[in-house]
This record gives C-alpha cells, sequence and structure tokens, in this order.
C-alpha cells in the first residue's frame, strides 16, 4: 500500500474513532514485543501471578498478536478516562475503586468498539477486525506504548499525557495497514526520582524497578483471590471492599486528571463506597445479583464480597455489625467462617 493510500485509509480511521467518542488512540505495527514477553514469563515464572492461572496459559500469545488473528497488520489502541473526584465516605462504608462506580467499562468500551469495527468493515469490506477488551490476552500497556498512548509507569499502569493513568483501554487487532503512530518522544518512563507509588502502596506489592506481586495486591486480593486473606494483609486491606486506587491516587502525573463524562461510569450502580451492612445480608447469590448486576462487582461474587466486607467491618472497628459477623462465623463456607472469626476478634479488641 502506498503512503499516501495509508494517510487516507488513516483518516478515515481517525473520523471513525472520534465519532465514537474515544479520548485519546494510536496505532502500532504487528511485532513480537521480546522483552515485555521475557519479562512476563519471568513474572510468571516466579509466581507473581497468584492464583490467576489464565495469565500463565496466554504468556506466549501476548506480546505476539499474530498468534491471535494470523494476518493482522496493525493494532488500534483506544482508550477511555473514567476518573471521578471521590466524596468522604460516611461511617460503615467500605470503599470501591474507581473503575468499578458505575457499569461495567466491557459493556461501555466493548459497546464502542463493535460500533467501530461495524464502520470499519463498511469502509474496508476486503480486510477484518477484532476487538479486543481485557479479558483476551494482549498485553495492552504493551501495545499503548507503542501505540504512543503513553509509557508503562513503575506502578505497571499505562501513564498518558492528558488523563495520567485513569483509562480503560481497548484493542481492535486489523488485517488492514494504517499508519502507525510510533512511541511517544520525550515520555519515556516515570521521572527518575520518584517511588510514590511504591512507598503509598498499603501492602508492598510494587518492587522497583517497577513489578507488581500480585499476590500482595489489595486488587488482587479482594477481586480475584477466593481463598483466606492472611492477617497481615486484612490489616492492610483497611476498609477496601474492592480494589484499590492508592498507587493512582499517589502519581503525581495523575494530577492532570479531570473528570469522565461517560453516562455509564457515572450512573453510579456501586458507587464510591457501599454499605457493610447491606453486603453482609446479601443472603444468596440472586440478592447479590439483584444489587450488582452489570457492574464489575459481580466479577468477585457474593462469597469474596462478603468476606471483604467482614474484614471492612473488623478493620473499621463496625462494633454496631458484630451480630451480624458472628452470625458469618457459623457459616458452612470456611473461607467466610474464618474471616468473621477474624474479624469478630478484631471488633472485640476494639470495644
Ligand atoms: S492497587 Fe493498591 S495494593 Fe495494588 S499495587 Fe496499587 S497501591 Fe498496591
Ligand atoms: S508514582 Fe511516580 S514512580 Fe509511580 S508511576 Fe507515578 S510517576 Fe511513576
Amino acid at each position: 500500500m502506498s503512503d499516501r493510500s495509508s494517510r487516507t485509509d488513516t483518516n478515515a480511521l481517525a473520523r471513525i474513532l472520534e465519532y465514537h467518542r474515544f479520548d485519546t488512540w494510536g496505532v502500532a505495527g504487528i511485532s513480537v514485543d521480546q522483552k515485555a514477553r521475557e519479562r512476563f514469563q519471568r513474572w510468571i515464572a516466579d509466581g507473581r501471578h497468584g492464583t490467576m492461572e489464565y495469565l500463565a496459559r496466554s504468556a506466549s500469545a501476548r506480546f505476539d498478536p499474530t498468534q491471535i488473528v494470523a494476518k493482522a497488520r496493525t493494532i488500534i489502541v483506544v482508550a477511555v478516562n473514567y476518573f471521578q473526584k471521590r466524596p468522604q465516605p460516611s461511617a460503615g462504608r467500605g470503599i470501591v475503586s474507581r473503575y468499578a462506580w458505575g457499569r461495567d467499562y466491557h459493556n461501555e468500551i466493548g459497546g464502542r468498539l463493535r460500533r467501530v469495527v461495524r464502520d470499519l468493515s463498511q469502509a474496508f469490506p476486503g480486510d477484518s477486525f477484532r476487538p479486543f477488551v481485557d479479558a483476551t490476552p494482549i498485553g495492552e500497556a504493551s501495545a499503548a506504548t507503542q501505540a504512543g498512548l503513553g509509557f508503562q509507569g513503575r506502578n505497571t499502569l499505562l501513564i498518558t499525557p492528558r488523563f495520567g493513568s485513569w483509562v480503560f483501554l481497548g484493542e481492535i487487532l486489523s488485517t488492514r495497514s494504517f499508519e502507525t503512530s510510533g512511541p511517544r518522544a520525550g515520555e519515556n518512563g516515570c521521572p527518575s526520582r520518584c517511588r510514590r507509588c511504591v512507598e503509598m502502596c498499603p501492602t508492598g506489592a510494587i518492587e522497583l524497578p517497577g513489578v507488581l506481586d500480585a499476590r500482595k495486591c489489595i486488587s488482587y486480593l479482594t477481586i480475584e483471590y477466593s481463598g483466606f486473606i492472611e492477617p497481615a494483609m486484612m490489616e492492610a486491606i483497611g476498609t477496601r471492599i474492592f480494589g484499590c486506587d492508592a498507587c493512582q491516587e499517589a502519581c503525581p502525573l495523575n494530577r492532570v486528571a479531570t473528570e469522565t463524562t461517560v453516562e455509564s461510569f457515572c450512573a453510579h450502580r456501586a458507587g464510591p463506597d457501599v454499605e457493610i451492612g447491606e453486603i453482609l445480608r446479601l443472603g444468596d447469590e440472586r440478592a447479590f445479583a439483584d444489587r450488582f448486576a452489570g457492574t464489575p462487582l459481580m466479577r468477585a461474587k457474593r462469597t469474596r464480597l462478603v468476606r471483604n466486607a467482614l474484614i471492612v467491618a473488623g478493620n473499621g472497628a463496625m462494633n454496631e455489625l458484630s451480630s451480624l459477623v458472628e452470625e458469618h462465623s457459623h457459616a458452612t463456607d470456611p473461607v467466610i467462617a474464618q474471616t468473621a472469626a477474624w474479624a469478630a476478634k478484631k471488633l472485640a479488641g476494639t470495644r
């Protein structure tokens, strides 16, 4: 394809992406990111992925998009800002990570990407386009860096110049060759002396030069991990019931953040914090789904959320919930029963 027709195609792509309101986007050529792949494989070999076995299974394909779409020639990476200011939580409530306040971002980003694919397929009928949001094995931060959206910070997240790290990412693998954006000049990394995310992480999960030990990360522990959490980690979780924003809140490059206007993120289903008593009273999966269907909290399932609520009740000295905590210590689920016993002991120590 000539440079000129590639430019015309890229202009058409830009119009389609702007029409579907992506905040920022870029294009990278298809290549194997060997360095990122080796880092990731070392990370898996060290066991830092915890129980997320699906990550180990995808280790080879993550940094080689041709293992997903054999004829892919470019990868289009898009981002949408999700930042919102956090109101002060009132007593008796557990803190929810910002990404989960509204409707599940997979629906918002996935819906937009599907409409982009529809428009691209009409514009370029001989080509194929495949959208991805998070759930499939693409090394997102690596692809986004190569597409010029930003760089990967020491907290391992992609940091963009306009929105910091408060962005959801999505990708389209394309058999059409668009002009590539290339990595951003002059934005190769964090300020050399900055260690804020490392210092502010409540569990010491970020190791220098920028490696995350998921087994210590509160996001992993509260969302992905279903077992009993060791007491030192439960203490560090504090009053976070779902996820953790500490390393993002600490990052000076996130001061650029502006509030999102995306309706489905702002229409709160879970919201910035949830009432712990309400979570402890969610008697079954149906009650849980009635309350949280369509939100990212569904990923934790009821039992993990109840386990987390017990931890928050203990850490938050929520003595008004002590009889509910006590009830859970007789649960048939051993993780719930053990966590409730820990929380009851903690509450007894605060009376
Ligand atoms: S999300 Fe929280 S626990 Fe995980 S690395 Fe960041 S600050 Fe640490
Ligand atoms: S807090 Fe500092 S070191 Fe950490 S990601 Fe942000 S700029 Fe980089």
